[in-house]
Protein backbone atom coordinates (compact mmCIF):
# COMPACT_ATOMS: atom_id res chain seq x y z
CA UNK A 1 0.00 0.00 0.00
CA UNK A 2 1.48 3.13 -0.84
CA UNK A 3 1.04 5.53 2.39
CA UNK A 4 2.81 8.27 3.81
CA UNK A 5 3.69 11.33 5.00
CA UNK A 6 5.34 14.77 3.96
CA UNK A 7 8.46 14.42 5.74
CA UNK A 8 11.15 17.08 7.07
CA UNK A 9 14.57 17.11 5.43
CA UNK A 10 16.30 18.84 7.91
CA UNK A 11 19.89 17.67 8.47
CA UNK A 12 19.97 16.50 5.27
CA UNK A 13 17.05 15.55 2.37
CA UNK A 14 17.94 11.37 3.25
CA UNK A 15 16.92 11.89 6.83
CA UNK A 16 13.30 11.90 5.43
CA UNK A 17 13.47 8.92 4.06
CA UNK A 18 15.25 7.23 7.61
CA UNK A 19 12.25 8.82 9.72
CA UNK A 20 9.83 7.82 7.00
CA UNK A 21 10.84 4.48 7.85
CA UNK A 22 10.63 4.73 10.98
CA UNK A 23 7.35 5.62 11.35
CA UNK A 24 6.30 2.59 8.53
CA UNK A 25 5.48 5.13 5.17
CA UNK A 26 6.11 3.30 1.97
CA UNK A 27 5.92 6.57 0.10
CA UNK A 28 6.77 9.94 1.29
CA UNK A 29 6.59 13.55 -0.15
CA UNK A 30 9.74 16.17 0.89
CA UNK A 31 10.52 19.78 -0.39
CA UNK A 32 13.72 19.81 -1.91
CA UNK A 33 14.92 23.20 -0.37
CA UNK A 34 13.53 25.40 2.35
CA UNK A 35 9.83 25.83 1.06
CA UNK A 36 10.01 29.66 2.42
CA UNK A 37 13.07 31.12 0.86
CA UNK A 38 13.93 31.47 -3.07
CA UNK A 39 17.63 30.70 -2.73
CA UNK A 40 18.65 26.86 -2.21
CA UNK A 41 22.40 25.78 -1.85
CA UNK A 42 22.88 23.12 -4.63
CA UNK A 43 22.91 19.83 -3.90
CA UNK A 44 26.45 18.07 -3.91
CA UNK A 45 27.05 14.76 -5.20
CA UNK A 46 27.71 12.97 -2.12
CA UNK A 47 23.65 14.20 -0.85
CA UNK A 48 22.88 13.15 -4.14
CA UNK A 49 23.94 9.88 -3.58
CA UNK A 50 23.57 9.05 0.08
CA UNK A 51 19.79 10.23 -1.39
CA UNK A 52 19.68 7.33 -3.45
CA UNK A 53 21.45 4.74 -1.70
CA UNK A 54 18.72 5.21 0.98
CA UNK A 55 15.40 5.29 -0.67
CA UNK A 56 17.44 1.49 -2.09
CA UNK A 57 17.80 0.50 1.58
CA UNK A 58 14.61 2.00 2.61
CA UNK A 59 12.43 0.75 -0.39
CA UNK A 60 10.53 4.02 -0.35
CA UNK A 61 8.82 4.26 -3.52
CA UNK A 62 7.99 6.24 -4.86
CA UNK A 63 9.14 10.12 -3.43
CA UNK A 64 7.50 13.18 -4.25
CA UNK A 65 8.34 16.91 -4.04
CA UNK A 66 6.37 19.84 -3.37
CA UNK A 67 7.38 22.80 -4.48
CA UNK A 68 7.67 26.17 -2.67
CA UNK A 69 4.83 28.29 -1.08
CA UNK A 70 6.81 31.86 -2.89
CA UNK A 71 6.58 30.26 -6.16
CA UNK A 72 3.34 31.91 -8.11
CA UNK A 73 3.48 31.50 -11.57
CA UNK A 74 0.23 32.90 -11.93
CA UNK A 75 1.44 36.57 -10.82
CA UNK A 76 0.68 39.12 -12.89
CA UNK A 77 3.84 41.01 -11.74
CA UNK A 78 6.58 40.16 -14.45
CA UNK A 79 9.30 40.00 -11.95
CA UNK A 80 7.52 37.31 -10.08
CA UNK A 81 6.62 35.58 -12.82
CA UNK A 82 10.02 34.91 -14.00
CA UNK A 83 11.75 34.59 -10.69
CA UNK A 84 8.62 31.89 -10.01
CA UNK A 85 9.84 30.19 -13.48
CA UNK A 86 13.04 30.32 -12.89
CA UNK A 87 13.06 28.64 -8.68
CA UNK A 88 10.81 26.01 -10.48
CA UNK A 89 13.11 25.29 -12.64
CA UNK A 90 15.79 24.63 -10.28
CA UNK A 91 13.12 22.15 -8.28
CA UNK A 92 12.65 20.12 -11.16
CA UNK A 93 16.75 20.19 -11.67
CA UNK A 94 16.91 19.43 -8.15
CA UNK A 95 14.00 16.71 -8.52
CA UNK A 96 15.87 14.89 -11.54
CA UNK A 97 18.81 14.47 -9.74
CA UNK A 98 17.22 12.86 -6.60
CA UNK A 99 15.14 10.69 -9.18
CA UNK A 100 11.93 12.18 -7.83
CA UNK A 101 9.00 10.89 -9.79
CA UNK A 102 6.84 14.45 -9.50
CA UNK A 103 6.58 18.19 -8.18
CA UNK A 104 3.45 18.73 -7.17
CA UNK A 105 2.77 22.36 -7.80
CA UNK A 106 0.19 24.75 -6.90
CA UNK A 107 -1.13 25.99 -9.88
CA UNK A 108 -0.93 29.86 -8.88
CA UNK A 109 -2.98 32.76 -7.80
CA UNK A 110 -4.12 35.26 -10.48
CA UNK A 111 -3.78 38.13 -7.58
CA UNK A 112 -7.05 40.50 -8.89
CA UNK A 113 -6.00 39.94 -13.05
CA UNK A 114 -9.31 37.38 -13.26
CA UNK A 115 -9.19 33.42 -13.41
CA UNK A 116 -8.56 33.44 -17.75
CA UNK A 117 -5.30 35.45 -17.54
CA UNK A 118 -4.04 33.30 -14.88
CA UNK A 119 -4.99 30.27 -16.31
CA UNK A 120 -2.91 31.45 -19.46
CA UNK A 121 0.23 32.48 -17.42
CA UNK A 122 0.41 29.31 -15.93
CA UNK A 123 0.26 27.09 -19.25
CA UNK A 124 2.79 29.61 -20.57
CA UNK A 125 4.80 28.88 -17.59
CA UNK A 126 4.22 25.33 -18.00
CA UNK A 127 5.23 25.44 -21.58
CA UNK A 128 8.88 27.09 -20.99
CA UNK A 129 9.51 24.99 -18.29
CA UNK A 130 9.02 21.90 -20.30
CA UNK A 131 11.09 23.20 -23.23
CA UNK A 132 14.18 23.57 -20.42
CA UNK A 133 14.02 20.51 -19.35
CA UNK A 134 13.34 18.36 -22.62
CA UNK A 135 14.34 14.86 -21.56
CA UNK A 136 13.61 14.94 -17.79
CA UNK A 137 11.41 12.10 -15.89
CA UNK A 138 10.42 14.18 -13.21
CA UNK A 139 6.50 15.73 -13.59
CA UNK A 140 4.76 18.33 -12.25
CA UNK A 141 1.76 17.53 -10.87
CA UNK A 142 -0.80 20.28 -10.48
CA UNK A 143 -2.39 20.43 -6.99
CA UNK A 144 -6.36 21.36 -6.72
CA UNK A 145 -6.78 23.92 -4.16
CA UNK A 146 -9.26 25.06 -1.85
CA UNK A 147 -9.51 28.30 -4.10
CA UNK A 148 -8.34 30.41 -0.73
CA UNK A 149 -8.25 34.24 -2.07
CA UNK A 150 -7.56 34.56 -5.59
CA UNK A 151 -5.73 30.70 -6.19
CA UNK A 152 -6.18 28.86 -9.12
CA UNK A 153 -7.37 25.10 -9.44
CA UNK A 154 -10.20 24.89 -7.10
CA UNK A 155 -12.41 23.34 -9.95
CA UNK A 156 -11.50 20.56 -11.90
CA UNK A 157 -12.26 22.69 -15.08
CA UNK A 158 -9.41 25.15 -13.94
CA UNK A 159 -6.75 21.94 -13.75
CA UNK A 160 -7.83 20.64 -17.20
CA UNK A 161 -8.05 24.26 -18.96
CA UNK A 162 -4.64 24.51 -18.12
CA UNK A 163 -3.52 20.95 -19.54
CA UNK A 164 -5.40 21.77 -22.50
CA UNK A 165 -3.10 25.17 -23.01
CA UNK A 166 -0.39 23.24 -22.37
CA UNK A 167 2.08 22.27 -25.53
CA UNK A 168 3.56 18.86 -23.69
CA UNK A 169 0.41 17.88 -21.73
CA UNK A 170 1.47 14.31 -21.35
CA UNK A 171 4.13 15.55 -19.08
CA UNK A 172 1.61 16.75 -16.74
CA UNK A 173 -0.06 14.93 -13.90
CA UNK A 174 -2.48 15.95 -11.27
CA UNK A 175 -2.02 15.93 -7.14
CA UNK A 176 -5.27 15.54 -5.28
CA UNK A 177 -5.57 16.92 -1.88
CA UNK A 178 -8.91 15.64 -0.22
CA UNK A 179 -8.96 18.94 2.05
CA UNK A 180 -8.90 21.21 -0.93
CA UNK A 181 -11.48 19.36 -2.72
CA UNK A 182 -14.10 19.61 -0.14
CA UNK A 183 -13.23 22.88 1.19
CA UNK A 184 -13.94 23.97 -2.87
CA UNK A 185 -17.04 22.15 -2.99
CA UNK A 186 -16.29 18.69 -3.77
CA UNK A 187 -18.95 16.82 -0.93
CA UNK A 188 -16.39 13.59 -0.32
CA UNK A 189 -18.43 13.08 3.34
CA UNK A 190 -19.98 9.98 1.43
CA UNK A 191 -19.26 6.92 -0.29
CA UNK A 192 -21.68 7.85 -2.42
CA UNK A 193 -20.19 11.43 -2.82
CA UNK A 194 -16.60 10.62 -3.41
CA UNK A 195 -18.22 8.36 -6.24
CA UNK A 196 -19.89 11.56 -8.17
CA UNK A 197 -16.81 13.59 -7.29
CA UNK A 198 -14.20 11.24 -9.04
CA UNK A 199 -16.30 10.40 -11.41
CA UNK A 200 -16.70 14.52 -12.28
CA UNK A 201 -13.08 14.26 -12.05
CA UNK A 202 -12.40 11.07 -14.53
CA UNK A 203 -14.91 13.02 -17.13
CA UNK A 204 -13.34 16.87 -16.99
CA UNK A 205 -9.22 16.19 -16.05
CA UNK A 206 -9.10 11.72 -16.87
CA UNK A 207 -8.25 9.48 -13.66
CA UNK A 208 -4.94 8.41 -15.45
CA UNK A 209 -3.70 11.84 -14.97
CA UNK A 210 -4.19 11.51 -11.14
CA UNK A 211 -0.69 10.49 -9.61
CA UNK A 212 -0.36 11.90 -6.02
CA UNK A 213 -3.03 11.89 -3.34
CA UNK A 214 -2.62 14.14 -0.41
CA UNK A 215 -5.01 12.96 2.36
CA UNK A 216 -5.83 15.89 4.91
CA UNK A 217 -9.30 16.32 7.11
CA UNK A 218 -10.73 19.33 6.74
CA UNK A 219 -10.73 22.03 10.06
CA UNK A 220 -13.29 24.18 7.94
CA UNK A 221 -16.51 23.39 6.69
CA UNK A 222 -17.76 21.97 3.64
CA UNK A 223 -18.04 24.66 0.93
CA UNK A 224 -15.57 26.78 2.96
CA UNK A 225 -12.62 27.52 0.57
CA UNK A 226 -10.40 28.01 3.27
CA UNK A 227 -7.64 25.77 3.56
CA UNK A 228 -6.67 24.02 7.14
CA UNK A 229 -5.28 20.50 7.73
CA UNK A 230 -6.89 18.18 10.25
CA UNK A 231 -5.81 14.86 11.29
CA UNK A 232 -7.84 11.97 9.85
CA UNK A 233 -11.36 11.43 10.90
CA UNK A 234 -11.09 14.54 13.12
CA UNK A 235 -12.32 16.82 10.63
CA UNK A 236 -15.48 17.91 8.96
CA UNK A 237 -14.50 14.91 6.26
CA UNK A 238 -14.26 12.20 8.52
CA UNK A 239 -13.45 8.62 7.99
CA UNK A 240 -15.84 7.48 5.40
CA UNK A 241 -14.27 10.06 2.75
CA UNK A 242 -10.69 8.24 3.62
CA UNK A 243 -12.26 4.76 3.47
CA UNK A 244 -13.46 5.60 -0.35
CA UNK A 245 -9.76 6.26 -1.19
CA UNK A 246 -7.98 3.56 0.61
CA UNK A 247 -10.41 0.78 -1.00
CA UNK A 248 -11.50 1.89 -4.84
CA UNK A 249 -9.27 -0.41 -6.57
CA UNK A 250 -8.65 2.90 -8.77
CA UNK A 251 -6.33 4.25 -6.48
CA UNK A 252 -4.49 1.27 -5.53
CA UNK A 253 -1.26 2.92 -7.31
CA UNK A 254 -1.15 5.97 -6.37
CA UNK A 255 0.73 7.76 -3.53
CA UNK A 256 -1.14 8.75 -1.13
CA UNK A 257 0.59 11.04 1.46
CA UNK A 258 -0.41 12.81 4.82
CA UNK A 259 -0.02 16.63 5.12
CA UNK A 260 -1.93 17.00 8.48
CA UNK A 261 -0.14 18.56 11.59
CA UNK A 262 3.22 17.27 13.10
CA UNK A 263 4.87 16.74 16.77
CA UNK A 264 8.61 15.98 16.90
CA UNK A 265 8.53 12.57 17.50
CA UNK A 266 6.11 11.56 14.31
CA UNK A 267 3.50 10.68 17.17
CA UNK A 268 0.62 12.13 14.79
CA UNK A 269 1.84 10.52 11.50
CA UNK A 270 1.70 7.66 13.06
CA UNK A 271 -1.75 7.70 14.24
CA UNK A 272 -2.90 8.93 11.20
CA UNK A 273 -1.22 6.30 9.64
CA UNK A 274 -3.27 3.61 11.87
CA UNK A 275 -6.41 5.21 11.60
CA UNK A 276 -5.91 4.96 7.39
CA UNK A 277 -5.03 1.52 7.65
CA UNK A 278 -7.75 0.27 9.65
CA UNK A 279 -10.01 1.30 7.26
CA UNK A 280 -9.62 -1.03 5.15
CA UNK A 281 -9.52 -3.99 7.05
CA UNK A 282 -13.53 -3.12 8.33
MN1 LIG B 1 0.14 21.89 -1.53
MN1 LIG C 1 -1.80 19.39 -0.41
ZN1 LIG D 1 -3.61 22.63 1.98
Amino acid sequence: MLLGSHMSIAGGVYNALISGKEIGCTTIQIFTKSNNQWKARPLTASEISEFRAKQKETQISPVVAHDSYLINVASPDKNLQTKSMEALLVELQRCEALGISHLVMHPGSHVGTGEKEGIKRIAEALNWLHSQTKDYKVQIALETTAGQGTNLGYRFEQIAEIMDLTEQKKRLAVCLDTCHIFAAGYDIRTKAGCQKAMAEFDKIVGLDKLKVIHFNDSVKDFGSKVDRHEHIGKGKIGLEGFRFFMTDKRFEKIPKILETPKDDEGKFDQMNLATLRKLVKN
